[in-house]
């Protein structure tokens, strides 16, 4: 696993300082997922490629220096963790719905001993009443239909900053029927960039959608009326 980490990050042109914590954090993962559901990804290289260099891709496609970042449905810490541990200048908010998953986080972060880390129990539409505007950077992966995702996340990006949605290469119907959501966010998709997750042959997508102005004060609204009546 070591050595596929630091190839992995060697072909994203990233630094390898973080290796020996992301390795710890697999250690915790694997045994946490023991007695919780956190993942269904257990075997190391799994781990390494679709967990850990899947996550640090971002930061090729992104500046994420000094960024306020925001981790929107974050699970056991995905992308966000990993774009901490690589990148440390960023203020990380992991925000999960489920409890347990952000006890699971605390345990990481405090046995890592990374700082600006808050990992914050709560709805993403709920957490908005306190947080619009806040974040330069919002990610998300694997939570919601870009269309819902959206209303979830751009309310909490500041003015001028990107919402980017992890998504795989087939989502082109998904993000054209997330088009008028987004508009009405104050967000617009400026870009779709693919890109090969190293050491495998799989493929991801990364959806920049740039924060042109500010969320009407209208949204979030509540998940059930998201859910049932999507923008
Ligand atoms: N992002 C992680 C990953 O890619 O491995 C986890 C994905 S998991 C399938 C979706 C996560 O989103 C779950 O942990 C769930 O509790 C969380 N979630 C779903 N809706 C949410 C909401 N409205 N606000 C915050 N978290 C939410």
């Amino acid at each position: 696993m070591e050595q596929l980490l630091r190839s992995g990050l060697s072909t994203l042109g990233l630094p390898a300082d973080g290796v020996p914590a992301l390795l710890r954090y697999a250690d915790l993962l694997v045994e946490k997922n023991k007695v919780m559901n956190l993942t269904a990804i257990t075997d190391p290289a799994d781990i390494a490629a679709l967990h850990f260099l899947d996550s640090a891709a971002l930061l090729k496609a992104a500046d994420f220096r000094n960024k306020t970042v925001a981790d929107v449905g974050t699970g056991a810490g995905f992308p966000g963790l990993p774009l901490r541990i690589v990148e440390p200048t960023i203020r990380l908010t992991l925000l999960d719905s489920l409890n347990k998953r952000i006890d699971f986080l605390k345990e990481v972060c405090a046995d890592l001993e990374l700082s600006d880390v808050t990992c914050v129990h709560g709805r993403a539409e709920e957490f908005a009443a306190g947080h619009r505007g806040s974040f330069d950077i919002v990610t998300s992966r694997a939570v919601a239909n870009l269309q819902m995702l959206s209303e979830l996340c751009l309310p909490l990006v500041k003015p001028g900053g990107y919402f980017l949605a992890m998504k795989s290469v087939d989502s082109d119907e998904e993000i054209a029927a997330a088009k008028n959501a987004v508009k009405l966010l104050g967000g617009a998709v400026e870009e779709t960039r693919d890109y090969a997750i190293p050491g495998t042959s799989v493929r991801h997508r990364l959806v920049f959608v740039k924060k042109i102005k500010e969320t009407p004060k209208k949204y979030p609204r509540a998940f059930a009326k998201i859910k049932k009546n999507p923008l």
